[in-house]
This record gives C-alpha cells, structure tokens and sequence, in this order.
C-alpha cells in the first residue's frame, strides 16, 4: 500500500513532497501532467512541468496565470522535492505530456495522467514504467472501446476528400494535440496541399512549430477565399462546426476526430457526416496492457468509466479503486469554446 499519495479534493497530493498532481484548484505546489484544461488549471503558486507544457499553459492561459513561480523539467531527470524523488516520464497523449514517477520510501508511483500507446508523429512515445502504485486515466475504460489504425481512419478523410473534390471537409477536433497530429498524420499520409485552420488552432500548431513539429503548410480559413477552400480540409474546434462560422465554407462535409465517434449516436446528435476515431486516449485493451506492463499491484483509476477497468484488474490479482477526482473531463471542450470566441464569426 502506498499510504503517502493522498487523494484529496484539491487533487492527488504528495506528502513527502507537499505537492499536488494535477489539481482542481489553485495550489501553492503543482505538478502538471499536460496542457489539456482539466489538468492545467490557472493560479497555482508553483508550477513544475515539462518546458512543453509551460509554454502551451501561457500560451493558452497568459503568462500571469500559468503560475508564479515555473520550474521546467525534461524527461528522464531525477529531481529530489522535499523527501520523494520525482521524474517525468513521456505519456504519448500530446506534446510534452508526461507521467509523474514519484519514489519514497522504497515505493514507486506512477501517476500517469492521460495517456495513449499508439504512435502520434507529434509527441514522445508513452513509455512503461515499473511501479508498486499506477494511477490511470479511464477515458474509454469498458470492453466495447477498441480505436482502429488512425492511419485507416486518414485513410477514409482523404478517400472522401478524393470522392467530393467540389466540397470542403470540415474536420471538428481539439485544439491542443488533436488538429496538430491530424495535420501529422496527413502529412505521412502523402497529402502536401495547405491545411486550412480555424483561428483557435493556430496558435497552438505554430506552438507546435517552435518545438521542431513540422505540419507543412497551414492556412488562414478565416479570411480566405471560399473558393480557396473548395475542395480542401479545414480544421476547427468541434464547436465551431455546427457553427455560424461553418456557413462560410463550401459545400462542408461535416467530420469529427475524436474516441467517442466510435459511439454511433454522439456523431448523429451533433451533425457528422463523416466520423473519424482517432483517439488520444487508451482504448480498452490498451488499458489493461499497460497496467500490466507496469507490473503494479495497486492501480488507482481516474476520469470516469472506472467500474469495468476496477472489476477487470481485480480478476487479475491487482488492488484496484477508483479516486473519484471530481473535474476531470473530456479534454477541454471548454476551453476550445473559449477560445473559439476570440474567432470573429
Ligand atoms: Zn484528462
Ligand atoms: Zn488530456
């Protein structure tokens, strides 16, 4: 039992280090997994992350809310806070996103923040790490989630691209980490011509650039000509693409990148035509793969579906419970909203 990671309703705090992981609320010590606005929130004291992740945290917040006091921290560096020594360790989500490796007293933990295992162009590669005490994320945690080759998934985009080349595709996705691998992935997948962003998302893509993420050309879809458009894929917030601002693209084949576009009626009830699942979560089997890969007998469950994911570890011989963290999300709709009305219309 590792009795000196406390869930609290701040966040998960660490005593022997008098931090907190992710907190829900403004803290003198944080610790950040990633940019997404359910784990970096605004106003904590001192904020400690991957350079990657403080860049995107002012970028998207303002300097002066990102934290007083920032100390940056590459992978792989042991650094000793207070009695734990802590390291950061690259989780696969998104850019600079990272697992929080935490030692004291002979324990480890890993908490792992969200995470994916299959290969993104944009970011470093979730790496496993042997531990007593993995916390999880549980995103897609029942049996019935299981994401396809997002190369596959591409490979639909460019095949209706090619069937309607007199229609734009408008391609709903979150704004840090989803649009920038979107752009990745159909950059390998040969496709060269400009990809056309919403305002929301571009600055996050050059954010992208400055840390050597080559995304090729990218366009301007705000004050381009329509015509300009035709024919070719535009990215924007999803919730931009029921939107005002979708009326001013040609002909808009209305898609969605996202995990919950596996489920049928999430793409009906907003509108999409074509649904892409691409996911930056683990999907079930990936999951289970991964705590067994830790080799952990006690596994902490985060963010939602935790029952099934609990059930199916504890078959394995593994203690499982959930944290029940309240404010832990879906990525950052919100935050895409937000950001989506500095778009003007
Ligand atoms: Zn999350
Ligand atoms: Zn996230």
């Amino acid at each position: 039992m590792v009795a000196w990671l406390v869930p609290k309703p701040e966040g998960l705090y660490c005593a022997p280090g008098d931090f907190y992981i992710d907190p829900l609320v403004p803290v003198p010590r944080a610790v950040i997994t990633h940019g997404h606005a359910d784990h970096a929130r605004p106003h904590h004291e001192a904020v400690l992350a991957t350079p990657e992740t403080l860049a995107i945290m002012a970028l998207r917040m303002g300097e002066d809310r990102a934290g007083r006091a920032r100390q940056s921290l590459g992978y792989d560096t042991p650094l000793r806070l207070g009695d734990v020594t802590l390291r950061l360790a690259p989780a696969g989500h998104v850019l600079g996103s990272a697992q929080v490796v935490l030692e004291h007293a002979g324990q480890r933990a890993v908490v792992s923040g969200d995470y994916k295992r299959v290969p993104d162009p944009t970011c470093a590669p979730f790496e496993p790490v042997p531990c007593d005490l993995f916390v999880t994320e549980a995103t897609f945690a029942l049996p019935v989630f299981r994401h396809p080759d997002p190369r596959r998934e591409i490979g639909r985009l460019l095949h209706d691209v090619r069937l309607f080349p007199d229609r734009t595709h408008l391609v709903g996705c979150y704004a840090l980490g989803k649009a920038q691998r979107l752009v990745a992935l159909l950059r390998q997948a040969g496709y060269d011509a400009p990809v056309w962003l919403h305002g929301a998302l571009r600055p996050i893509c050059a954010l992208y650039g400055r840390f050597g993420i080559d995304l090729g050309v990218l366009g301007a879809a705000t004050g381009a000509a329509r015509d300009a458009m035709r024919g070719g894929i535009v990215l924007a917030p999803p919730s931009a693409i029921a939107d005002r601002w979708a009326r001013r693209l040609p002909d808009p084949v209305v898609c969605l990148a996202s995990g919950w576009m596996q489920v049928r009626q999430r793409a009906k009830a907003r509108g999409v035509e074509l649904p892409l699942v691409i996911s930056d979560h683990a999907d079930w089997d990936a999951l289970l793969q991964t705590c067994d890969d830790t080799g952990a007998r006690e596994v902490w469950v985060t963010h939602g579906r935790e029952d099934a994911l609990i059930h199916a570890l504890g078959r394995r011989g593994v203690r499982a419970r959930a944290l029940r963290l309240v404010g832990y999300g879906e990525e950052d709709e919100a935050g895409d909203a937000a950001a989506a009305e500095g778009e003007p219309a």
